[in-house]
């Protein structure tokens, strides 16, 4: 069945993605089981989707419930699910209003457009541009991939949609050269995740508020990666003292489900008045039934504060790895976002891994990232750490051979 499921998918389905040549067939927590009986402990999680693990009881529950009560309906009317998820939202963050979409890079679309039209309306029509940070990632679609600052996102689709300006991640002086009265936004990740897990300096993204509230521009966190505890707080943003202006969700939101959200501030959101902006899907009650329970549940089972914990675990673990193997050169990331930087493709390491019954996942060529559920055990770590030492020892030892 294995081998007919790949050859067939080689046929059907668009070649966007290079796939490992496995069949995932079924998951229960921070495991995933594929067709062929093998079990993976899971650190990629969907990319930072599946924050409460696999086939979570409540959640299926939650879903369950709602797919016998209603599906969809349209935006024209109300509906609880996504009333009471917003409300939710609104009462642990920064912001006082949401709009629903389906994914990240749909969500920022939404802060790109709530941004230009916010001073569109007060007639600063010259205030369009947005400073976005290389290395970033925003997203696939046209204007999302235009924000973003990795040539490889953009190559063979020119014409790059105009009005991006970039600076470098971590250099506050650089923003504030190119910063001016052209600039409605600056967009900008507070952890960058597909950048290879970068960290912003101490102060660096304080300096980015004032910098903004100097200009009169708006600031924008993307934490569709960082946020719903991913960093060890609710959102990255606030381990920093930092409150943007307009903030974009998705990815763990619905730990699965497709779902995309933009938060802002009162004072910005009204400009999207009726009709400035619009989503079929967006907040229907299936899809956040199940993001209001995940919410609830990450606020009754403590389950960031146990990630953070987990994460700091982790994070020693992996810098103890660093000590004995020098092909480690970095370690770095924030609660259960971790990267570990090698002098060497990671690729092998990621393939290794996997037959060993660890996922893993490497950006950027060499940065090996480690993004499970939040409810990952201790154990499960001490597995792929010990099966990561035997590895590197290998890799040595094969090195020292040529
Ligand atoms: C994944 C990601 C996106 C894009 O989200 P999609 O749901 O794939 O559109 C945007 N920004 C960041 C920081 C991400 O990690």
């Amino acid at each position: 069945m294995t081998a007919e499921i790949m050859a067939q998918a080689d046929q059907v389905i668009a070649t966007t993605y290079k796939r490992f040549p496995m069949v995932l067939l079924s998951g229960s927590g921070s495991t995933l089981y594929d067709t062929n009986g093998h079990s993976y402990t899971d650190f990629v999680a969907g990319i930072a989707v599946c924050n409460l693990g696999h086939s979570h009881a409540k959640l299926t529950e939650a879903l369950s419930s709602q797919a016998q009560t209603l599906w969809h309906v349209s935006n024209l009317y109300y509906t609880k699910p996504q009333v009471e998820l917003a409300s939710w939202l609104i009462a642990n963050s920064f912001a006082d209003r949401i709009f629903f979409c389906n994914s990240g890079a749909e969500a920022n679309e939404a802060a790109i457009k709530l941004s230009r039209k916010f001073f569109n309306d007060r007639g600063e029509n010259q205030r369009s541009r947005i400073i976005a940070m290389e290395q970033s990632f925003h997203g696939r679609t046209m204007a999302t991939l235009s924000a973003t600052g990795q040539e490889k996102i953009k190559k063979g689709f020119a014409p790059i949609l105009e009005g991006f300006d970039f600076v470098p991640f971590n250099d506050a002086e650089a923003l504030r050269a190119q910063i001016g009265p052209q600039h409605c936004a600056v967009l900008i990740e507070p952890i960058q995740g597909e950048g290879g897990v970068r960290c912003p300096e101490s102060d660096y993204l304080k300096t980015v508020r004032r910098i903004c509230d100097d200009n009169g521009t708006l600031l924008i966190f993307d934490e569709i990666q960082t946020g719903m505890g991913r960093t060890g707080k609710l959102f990255a943003y606030e381990h920093y003292g930092v409150e943007p202006d307009i903030m974009t969700l998705a990815k763990a939101l619905a730990n699965g489900l497709p779902i995309g959200a933009m938060l802002a501030k009162e004072r910005v959101a009204s400009a999207f008045g009726p009709g400035a902006h619009a989503s079929t899907f967006g907040g229907t009650p299936i899809v956040t039934a199940a993001a209001l329970q995940v919410c609830k549940t990450l606020a009754a089972e403590n389950i960031i504060d146990q990630g953070r914990k987990t994460g700091e675990y982790f994070r020693e673990k992996l810098l103890d790895l660093k000590i004995r193997h020098p092909a480690i050169v970095d370690v770095r990331g924030l609660g259960l976002l971790l990267g570990m930087k090698l002098n060497f493709n990671g690729e092998t390491l990621v393939t290794r891994c996997m037959r060993k019954g660890f996922l893993i996942n490497c950006i950027q060529e060499n940065v090996l990232r480690f993004i499970p559920p939040l409810t990952i055990k201790k154990e499960e770590i001490d597995a792929l750490i010990d099966c990561l030492d035997e590895l590197f020892a290998e890799c040595q030892s094969s090195i020292k051979k040529d």
